[in-house]
């Protein structure tokens, strides 16, 4: 059977990039079912029909080759390392948290992976394939666990995920003179403060302040100097966030926050970023707004608007309050219970606010 439309991951740069959404069921076995990486350097990936799988590229840093890595829902019984040949230095098999399953290729430190020209490809609905195009395979042996070719008779009732994909390098992102730019990112809520409460418990002051510090962690090595109105689970008033901002003369302030429905029902979903005033203001809602909905496929775009928030309303400079998804939504609360998804978010928060630092320096 042939798949017209081939369901493909680009993988990317950065840190991390994703590319389509993931659902995790809890305890779940690994959807990894097998793998082989052949010697003419083509990974294949059988999994448990119709997974979503993410995959990313980070390039060698701190002693360690580059590396591409792959998440599958469930978990691993056994986490495992295997030493490669030829251009691998290694394979590793592990849980990086509950419910998931990674599967990492660690390059030699000679090795230079193009991640533009990487893509994962769905060949059926439980076999994927990654060409890893230019890589020298003098010396790469094949390596395989489980068997690939199995295939599976009965495909009426499966599904391959076609998840839009997305793309966002970090390393194209812009680079500024240390200190020329200062931005105050503002976790909402904290402490006894929780914010919203989602499905299955879910906290917005503890999903914002994981990706505010990321946030922070990104413009900083863009050279962008960052002040956060919290770095932990503490309350903070609303007065003396705006108080900091003002008395630093920050070019932007961005309130990072996570959204409920009054109903509570599960079927709202969406991404909306507000502003009080200004074309500034528009415009670095506008493109924090745009960013986000590349990395959140499926989520309605609930539009730029204008609010009448606090902390927008009596900052000084270009101010806005991103609201990141639905803790109650169906769609938004099972990414953003997920740390891979919260990373996405921190970075297209990060892009959103670098390109507007481009467009008025
Ligand atoms: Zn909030």
């Amino acid at each position: 059977m042939r798949f017209p439309n081939r369901p493909f991951l680009n993988l990317t740069i950065l840190f991390y990039i994703c590319l389509i959404s993931i659902h995790l069921p809890l305890k779940a076995a690994s959807s990894l079912a097998a793998w082989s990486l052949g010697n003419n350097g083509v990974l294949k990936l059988r999994t448990s029909p119709g997974t979503d799988l993410k995959a990313f590229y980070q390039s060698a840093e701190a002693g360690k080759g580059d590396r591409i890595w792959i998440d599958f829902p469930g978990e691993l019984v056994r986490t495992r390392s295997l030493k490669g040949s030829g251009p691998i230095k290694e394979i590793r098999l592990g849980k990086p948290q509950t419910g998931l399953t990674r599967f990492v290729i660690e390059f030699q430190p000679f090795v230079s992976i193009n991640p533009s020209k990487l893509q994962l490809v769905g060949i059926s609905p439980d076999l994927w394939e990654l060409k890893f195009v230019g890589l020298p395979i003098k010396g790469l042996k094949s390596i395989s666990e489980g068997n690939i070719s199995k295939t599976r008779t009965n495909r009426s009732n499966q599904r391959v995920s076609h998840s839009s994909s997305t793309i966002i390098n970090l390393s194209d992102l812009p680079d500024f003179e240390r200190g020329r730019y200062r931005v105050v990112i503002d976790p909402g809520h904290g402490g006894p403060d929780v914010g919203a409460v989602g499905i299955r418990g879910i906290r917005e002051s503890e999903i914002v302040l994981d990706i505010s510090l990321q946030v922070a962690q990104i413009l900083e090595k863009k050279g962008v100097i960052v002040h956060l109105t919290r770095k932990s689970e503490r309350d903070v008033d609303l007065p003396p966030r705006v108080v900091m901002a003002n008395r630093l003369r920050a070019n932007a302030f961005v309130s990072i926050h996570a959204n409920a429905s009054r109903s509570r029902s599960r079927d709202v979903n969406g991404i909306e970023t507000f502003f009080y005033s200004g074309s500034k203001g528009f415009r670095l809602a506008s493109l924090i707004q745009k960013e986000i909905l590349q990395v959140s496929p499926g989520s309605p775009d609930r539009g730029v608007r204008r609010g009448r928030y606090f902390v927008i309303r009596r900052t000084n400079m270009p101010a806005v309050l991103v609201e990141t998804g639905f803790v109650t939504g169906r769609l938004d609360s099972s990414r953003l219970s997920t740390a891979s998804h919260r990373r996405m978010l921190a970075i297209a928060i990060s892009k959103g606010i670098l390109n507007y630092l481009k467009e008025v320096s």
